[in-house]
């Protein structure tokens, strides 16, 4: 794992919440882009070397709906760059955490993901990401 990539951060109202981290961070979100696989709509912020993505559902079916529903808002996933996701997936599995999808699907923000079961990572849903070249 090279750093923390980013937090994922679920949202119910995407629009205030760009609001709120403009005025915590002290500045502008650098991108929104909608991942319809996911039913979400994402949005970035710089911190240094990582980012805060914010998360808000599309419909009630997104798995961020679901989430917010049960756990409200906060802190949704935390996701570590990685140079070889492929690696990285079979590394994890032969140690013993449960991968969600062993195909690495796109992400947001030029990436390609997986999920680690949190039930394997002490709760926390854990993203790998790899930016795709
Ligand atoms: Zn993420």
């Amino acid at each position: 794992m090279n750093k923390i990539e980013h937090i994922g951060i679920a949202v119910k109202n995407i629009e205030s919440a760009n609001q709120l981290y403009k005025k915590l961070l002290g500045y502008e979100h650098y991108k929104t882009e909608t991942v319809e696989s996911e039913g979400v709509t994402t949005s970035f912020f710089t911190c240094g070397e990582s980012k805060i993505e914010l998360l808000e559902a599309q419909h009630q079916d997104s798995p961020i709906a679901k989430f917010i529903e049960k756990r409200g808002e906060g802190i949704h996933h935390v996701a570590f760059a990685v140079s070889d996701i492929k690696a990285e997936i079979k590394r994890l599995q032969a140690e013993g955490f449960t991968v969600l999808n062993d195909t690495p699907k796109k992400g947001a923000d030029n990436k390609w993901v997986v999920f680690l079961h949190p039930k394997s990572t002490s709760g926390v849903l854990v993203e790998l990401c790899q930016e795709i070249e």
